[in-house]
């Protein structure tokens, strides 16, 4: 990490921001890290935000809930720290003058801010996975034009990206994402029809956000991730294929023409791939622990199950269809999940909801082509309010 450099961190007070903040104290105090942080942003969380920015010296915080900026200007007393508030605000942190923004909110709220950063050149270190599904096509666009670098975070595209010869796509045949399988890998329908927030969010390997957890344990994440690694690397999604495996030791792997394999393996700890985009293609240290393979002592394999887990079914489905549906279903989907999280339905809901919704929108228009931001805005409103309808309709059952 040589050179003074600028870093943004969108979603800071979430996990990954956390993370990314480890990351960086931790390669400060081993004299790796010679950075400033440049803007900082949370939805609601205020506290953490000022705690966040005095601590790191930001200069310039921005709240999304713009109900709470002068609760984040009254935390921010006698520091010189800039603050902001609304989505409006967000955006203006993507836009400041940062080398490097790690795109940290969670769901489609990240699109336009990480959009931002990606028009000014940055380089978007990619956590935000619904930003992709949403508008793959536009948001890569946009950081190619503009000549920075998508680093991708999440550890699956953290991992084919260590891999994949992006001189030679040609050259690859087969991307194998793994999956831990979540929570309910060895539960049957039935035992998931009762399953409770408290059980679907805690995961067995990773520690996360809630909407992620949730996404994990219907295995909506993978399929998410399905979907994004066709914006990442130049590979029809038929050449992707999902491998459970429970131990999350093996992040993905690359599969050559040759029959070699490529891997990338390591403990499950997001500050390994947040410390692999904030060094590359250098390294460096991060305090993840490091992996003891004797410990580990047996790496299992399983096909998943498509039917137990309809969700990886409709994210091959949205993205044969192409158009609005990778869009819709993530959309349908961030709305089955809050209302799943709040108590409003129940855990099969989620991809039930979510297929009731790509059903709907498929009937009404076809799936129609997406180039720009305002049509992905909009079927990402289309499919909210079906799947809003879709849930009170339950609610009312
Ligand atoms: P969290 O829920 O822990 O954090 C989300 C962050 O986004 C918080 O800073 C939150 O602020 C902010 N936020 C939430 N809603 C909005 C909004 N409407 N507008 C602006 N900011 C908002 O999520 P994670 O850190 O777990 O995940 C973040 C992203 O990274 C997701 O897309 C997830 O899929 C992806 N990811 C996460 C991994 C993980 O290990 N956690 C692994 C791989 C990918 P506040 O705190 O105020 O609510």
């Amino acid at each position: 990490m040589a050179g003074m450099r600028k870093i943004t961190i969108l979603g800071s007070t979430g996990s990954i921001g956390d993370s990314t903040l480890s990351v960086l104290e931790f390669a400060a105090r081993n004299g790796e890290a010679n950075f400033e942080i440049e803007a900082l942003t949370a939805n609601t969380n205020v506290e953490k935000l000022a705690e966040q920015a005095r601590k790191f010296n930001a200069k310039f915080v921005a709240i999304a809930d713009e109900t709470l900026g002068d609760d984040l200007k009254a935390a921010l007393v006698g520091l010189d720290i800039e603050s902001g508030a609304g989505a409006a605000a967000v955006e203006a942190a993507a836009e400041r003058d940062a080398d490097y923004v790690m795109a940290a909110i969670v769901g489609a709220a990240g699109l336009k801010p990480t959009l931002k950063a990606a028009q000014r050149g940055a380089d978007i270190a990619l956590a935000n996975k619904e930003c992709l599904v949403c508008a793959g096509d536009i948001v890569t666009a946009a950081i190619r034009e503009a000549g920075g670098r998508l680093l991708p975070v999440d550890s699956e595209h953290n991992a084919i990206f260590q891999v994949f010869d992006f001189e030679r796509p040609e050259r690859v045949t087969r991307l194998i994402l793994t999956a831990s399988g979540g929570p309910f890998r060895t539960w049957t329908t039935e035992e998931m029809s009762v399953a409770t927030p408290a059980q679907a969010v805690a995961h067995p390997n990773w520690s996360m956000g809630a909407k992620i957890s949730v996404d994990s344990a219907t295995l909506m994440n993978k399929g998410l991730e399905l979907i994004e690694a066709t914006y990442i690397f130049p590979i029809p999604h038929d050449q992707i294929e999902i491998l459970v495996h429970p131990q999350s030791v093996i992040h993905s792997m690359v599969e050559y023409v040759d029959g070699s394999v490529l891997a990338q393996l390591g403990t499950p700890d997001m500050r390994t791939p947040i410390a692999t985009t904030l060094a590359w293609p250098d390294r460096a240290p991060s305090p993840s622990a490091k992996l003891n393979f004797a410990e580990v002592a047996k790496l299992t394999f399983e096909a998943p199950d498509l039917e137990r887990f309809p969700a990886l079914r409709l994210a091959r489905e949205a993205i044969k269809a192409g158009g609005i549906m990778p869009a819709s279903l993530n959309a349908a989907n961030e709305i089955a999940v809050a209302s799943f999280l709040a108590g409003g339905i129940k855990f099969l809901d989620i991809a039930a909801i979510s297929e009731q919704v790509l059903d709907g929108v498929g009937k009404g228009n076809g799936p129609a082509a997406l180039t720009t931001l305002e049509e992905a805005v909009a079927a990402d409103r289309q499919a909210r309010r079906l799947a809003e309808q879709a849930v009170a309709a339950r609610a009312a059952a």
